[in-house]
């Protein structure tokens, strides 16, 4: 399948062909067509398939060839995600797949100071990726309203409802116009999220792709049984035998992370931790340092990550 056979427009194809993708994921084949349609779609699916193009695709497509883009600029478009770290990369997927297109996207959320934020909302822009407190923050300030959306998307719904963000998810929808598209992605679907998928989608399709698998056959996993005392010991020895180019450790706490970090700093492995309590900033940076392999250690502390 290729991803001009979903009906998809040039300048949308030859961005997707920049970005090496030479053919669609399962989930962007079936949800593709029907957004493009306008229909609403209802996505089971998780990160890791693809879901990001399944959506901005319809979105740059269905915008692109709507009404002429209004001047100043208005929100036409707004992606709902959980995390600071989602949006930002799912406004790096809306400008890669709109590059040839004369939309603008711009992304807001918490933890960092909203004056950027706000001149850029200020300078006027059709897209908009939020997560939902820094977007209630912004609305109740006065500079976003969502009366002129006309395709709506809520990413991860059911981690929404994990890190306690529904009740804020709930009030924004009541925010938007009754006519609108929307498209629903999550991995499961708990009560509170059908409940949702009731209220808010029309005649939705429904895509459903299996789970990505944890683990490709080629990851070699091994299990080591070993007390407490000795665990940093063997991860430092694990560390310093083998030829491990990049290494991510997951802690079950925060305060966690940061002791392992300490300790191998100590045995001169270089590492940075990555957890909830570490501004936008520092979080940022580690991601950065261990992209360039400038840090070959990044520890991540699951819950509240
Ligand atoms: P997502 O599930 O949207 O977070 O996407 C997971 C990863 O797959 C991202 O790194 C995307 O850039 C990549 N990706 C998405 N669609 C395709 C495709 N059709 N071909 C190759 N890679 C893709």
């Amino acid at each position: 399948m290729q991803f001009k056979e979903l009906g998809i427009i040039e300048p949308i194809v030859k961005a997707l062909d920049q970005q090496h993708y030479q053919h669609p994921t399962p989930i962007q084949e079936q949800a593709i067509p029907a957004g493009i349609q306008g229909r609403d779609v209802l996505g089971l699916a998780q990160t890791g398939t693809g879901k990001t193009a399944a959506f901005a695709v319809p979105t740059l497509q269905n915008l692109s060839q709507g009404r002429r883009t209004a001047h100043p600029r208005v929100i036409r478009s707004l992606i709902l995600t959980p995390t600071r770290e989602l949006a930002i990369q799912i406004e790096d997927s809306f400008e890669a797949y709109g590059c040839y297109l004369p939309l603008k996207s711009t992304v807001i959320f918490g933890g960092v100071g909203q004056s950027s934020q706000v001149k850029a909302l200020k300078a006027g822009v059709d897209i908009l990726i939020a997560t939902p407190g820094r977007l209630k923050d912004l609305i109740s300030q006065g500079y976003i309203s969502l009366s002129q959306i006309e395709i709506f998307i809520l990413d991860e719904a059911d981690r929404m409802l994990d890190m306690g963000f529904i009740h804020d998810v709930r009030q924004i929808i009541k925010m938007l116009p009754q006519r609108k598209q929307t498209m629903l992605f999550s991995a499961t679907m708990p009560k509170e999220i059908v409940q949702i998928v009731n209220q808010l989608l029309v005649d939705p399709v429904q895509v459903k792709v299996p789970p990505v698998s944890s683990t490709v056959g080629t990851v070699q996993q091994s299990v080591y049984f070993v007390d407490r005392s000795h665990k940093t010991d063997l991860l430092s020895d694990l560390l310093k035998q083998e030829d491990y180019e990049s290494v991510l450790v997951f802690t079950r706490t925060k305060h966690g992370a940061d002791k392992v970090v300490r300790e191998l700093v100590k045995r001169r492995i270089t590492a940075q931790a990555i957890h909830g309590n570490k501004s936008q900033n520092a979080r940022q940076g580690a991601l950065e340092n261990f992209k360039t392999k400038a840090t070959r250690v990044n520890r991540y502390c699951f819950p509240g990550y």
